[in-house]
């Protein structure tokens, strides 16, 4: 795994998502739902260092609000709050 991957990952895991196995060969990876695995979307592996946490810090509040991410974590059982760091 390529360390744009690993950053890639940690980032997503903030927000309750996993990045699956690349749907296309090392460009694009699924992201699943860490809690029911249910396919959430997905993101490509072309960034450059630092943009993976930075974009999943602007969707932060989306996710929290459940505007993305899986419906699961919204839907009654109390999702971990997000981090405020
Ligand atoms: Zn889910």
């Amino acid at each position: 795994m390529s360390d744009i991957v690993a950053e890639i990952r940690a980032a997503y895991e903030r927000v309750g998502v996993r990045l699956d196995q690349p749907a296309t060969y090392g460009t694009y990876y699924r992201l699943l739902c860490a809690a029911c695995g249910r396919m959430v979307g997905n993101v490509g592996d072309r960034l450059l260092p630092g943009m993976a946490a930075a974009l999943v810090e602007g969707q932060a509040d989306l996710y929290a609000t459940g505007q993305l991410g899986c419906a699961c974590r919204h839907g009654g059982t109390a999702a971990r709050p997000a981090a405020g760091t």
